[in-house]
């Protein structure tokens, strides 16, 4: 270990990675059971990504519609193409309407009916009556600022209940003991100094890694940080070829315009002016799930009939809904239109494209949110003192394809859920014992190669080639000859990692270091993501396969794992195994819901 690295010890009963909404959630639990609790987080709490939610939160609270938790679980598998684990879906969507109105007690203003009922709107893939229809008004929401609302409400609960916060603290590697998490290893970036954080469990919370891609809707804080902690402990992400384009991120900008407003009654045009998702979706047309909306904007570019002079994109219209509604229910994306596509759109149709959006694919945990792999046989082998909640975590409820709405539902349950297993498994005052010697030398000497680093290429021209790659060869549509170019670019790109050079070596503020390291996580996931990606031989959900086009449930109804070896260049090699789909509910009250042809 380098000299130059002091190193403060901490310790704690448990620390959480990430101050996300699902990190702010478990934190809050946790801390609220009496027992000492940590959030690290490398941004301030309230500039997660989960701030930028806008559309809502799904719930059956049936306020604006009839509803049912059934109905909504029936959907959610639905639009996981049935790739999600029922037990856990049927977790999620009973326990919904609870934790919503657990953040309307914590203060999250939401928008009202006139009776002070809280407003619910239609959001993609969520109907009545099992599947039947007609749409549900289910995703209750703050205007479009949902996110929003629910991080600094989330946020001031987890101060009153005493959580200590290490802001802009970036956690670098997992302190693991014979299979057992211990801990966390974090760098202070604001003075360079090291901090060891012993716990008797570990929290990761750190979100999506949609910064793989050239053209995502998240922030540039999403690389997966804690996905990528997960594979350099030996440990397997799962499901990683599955990820989501939203139908409206904005043409060139990539900033999205939420699915709300498909809900609020805009709808998608072609170049002939025609509303082609009646003809793909005749049934749920705009409001489809996403992969079979994305799909069909694709399929309309491809065949000429996109709009603008390279027919690139497509245009939303909500031009013909009254000024006063999009005011009042859409005032944020009004702003965004204006800001970064130059509309007005009370007049005006906006220019978009299927942008990247969210990792349905992670770390696998159950319901308790607990980390899980396969061991001696057993594909729900528990890790002691790990657990995974959010985007990170990959439960699995959402399977194949995400529904709109149902990831800031599932960070409140998972990561309340997650809160009450630690309380339950652990009693207050536990003693520790100490951690296992050289605990920090991985992190440290990986930490010391980039802050080192004088390579030939520089961080962000890996990243740009990254990015590039997995935006050409990872997208909408698929196929084995664009998978295997795309499986050797990646490979080639991660190795330039053993050339990479950092900026100003010398400063210990020093945001190319971070992300250098960033970079070096994202790396790892898109050689899993693109390896998980030419493994999987059919088509479901988000992952469309035009060699394979139609779903294979004898073969492929599995929940891939990929493991991978190495970090900064080295190595490289992923590993593939499977876990079997739960084909079980969590109660007698539902049964299993069998497999259908998903049509919208
Ligand atoms: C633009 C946009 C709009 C969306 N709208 C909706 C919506 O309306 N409804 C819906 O259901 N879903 C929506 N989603 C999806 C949903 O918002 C996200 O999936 C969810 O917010 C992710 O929350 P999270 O808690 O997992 O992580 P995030 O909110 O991404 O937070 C990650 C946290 O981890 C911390 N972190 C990461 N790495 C490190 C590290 N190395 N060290 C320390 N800390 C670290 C960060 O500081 C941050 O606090 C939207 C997503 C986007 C991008």
């Amino acid at each position: 270990m380098p000299a130059a690295y002091k190193i403060i010890d901490h310790t704690y009963d448990a620390v959480v990675v990430g101050a996300g909404g699902s990190g702010l959630r478990a934190t809050m639990g946790i801390a609220e059971s009496g027992l000492k609790t940590a959030c690290i987080t490398k941004v301030f709490p309230t500039r997660s990504h989960t701030v930028a939610a806008q559309g809502g939160i799904a719930a059956s609270l049936g306020n604006n519609t009839p509803d049912h938790w059934s109905w909504h679980m029936y959907d959610t598998v639905k639009g996981s193409d049935w790739l999600g684990d029922q037990d856990a879906i049927e977790y999620l969507c009973r326990e919904a309407p609870q934790a919503v109105y657990e953040l309307e007690h914590a203060g999250v203003p939401f928008s009202r009916n006139e009776d002070g009922t809280i407003y619910q709107r239609p959001f993609g893939g969520h109907m009545q009556n099992m599947g039947d229809g007609p749409p549900v008004q289910r995703t209750c929401a703050a205007a479009d600022r949902t996110g929003h609302a629910m991080l600094h409400a989330l946020y001031q609960q987890s101060l009153k209940y005493d959580a200590d916060f290490y802001i802009e603290y970036f956690a670098l590697d997992l302190i693991m003991e014979n299979g057992v998490c211990r801990g966390v290893i974090a760098l202070c970036m604001e003075d360079g100094s090291i901090h060891r954080f012993r716990a008797h469990n570990v929290v990761l919370a750190t979100g999506g890694y949609g910064r793989c891609y050239f053209s995502a809707t998240s922030a540039h804080t999403c690389t997966g940080d804690g996905n990528a902690m997960v594979l350099r402990a030996g440990l397997p992400l799962q499901d990683m070829e599955f990820v989501q384009f939203h139908p409206t991120g904005i043409y060139g900008a990539g900033v999205l315009i939420t699915e709300g407003a498909r809900g609020e009654g805009g709808y998608l045009t072609n170049s002939e002016g025609e509303r082609f998702m009646e003809r793909y979706a005749p049934s749920a047309k705009d409001l489809a799930s996403r992969d079979v909306v994305s799909r069909s904007m694709a399929m309309e570019m491809r065949e000429g009939r996109g709009v603008g002079e390279h027919k690139d994109h497509i245009f939303l219209h909500l031009d013909h809904i009254d000024p006063k509604v999009l005011a009042e229910r859409l005032p944020g994306i009004t702003e965004t239109g204006k800001i970064f596509a130059g509309v007005d759109l009370t007049r005006q149709p906006l220019p978009v494209t299927p942008t990247v959006h969210y990792n349905m694919g992670g770390i696998p945990t159950n319901y308790h949110g607990e980390v899980v792999c396969v061991k001696d046989g057993n594909p729900d082998h528990v890790i002691p003192g790990l657990f995974a909640v959010g985007e990170a975590a990959c439960v699995s409820v959402h399977g194949a394809n995400r529904l709109g709405s149902n990831s800031l539902i599932d960070l409140v349950v998972f990561g309340r859920a997650t809160g009450l297993r630690v309380r339950d498994i652990l009693k207050p005052n536990t003693p520790h014992n100490p951690l296992p010697k050289g605990s920090e030398d991985m992190a440290l000497s990986r930490l010391d190669t980039f802050r080192n680093a004088a390579g030939g290429s520089p961080t962000a021209q890996i990243r740009t080639e990254m990015q590039r790659t997995m935006q050409k060869h990872a997208a909408v549509f698929r196929d084995s000859a664009l998978l295997a170019e795309g499986q050797q670019k990646i490979a080639a790109t991660y190795k330039r990692m053993e050339d990479v050079s950092v900026k100003d070596r010398s400063l210990i503020w020093n945001t190319d270091l971070v992300e250098t390291l960033e970079l070096d996580n994202l790396l790892s996931q898109a050689v899993v993501t693109m390896e998980g990606a030419a493994n999987r031989k059919e088509s479901r959900g988000a992952h469309m396969h035009e060699d394979f086009p139609e779903r294979d449930d004898a073969n492929w109804m599995k929940h891939s794992l990929m493991s991978f070896d190495g970090w900064g260049g080295k190595g490289g090699k992923v590993t593939l195994d499977y876990r079997p789909v739960h084909d079980y509910t969590m109660t007698d009250d539902i049964d299993y819901i069998k497999p259908k042809k998903r049509v919208y």
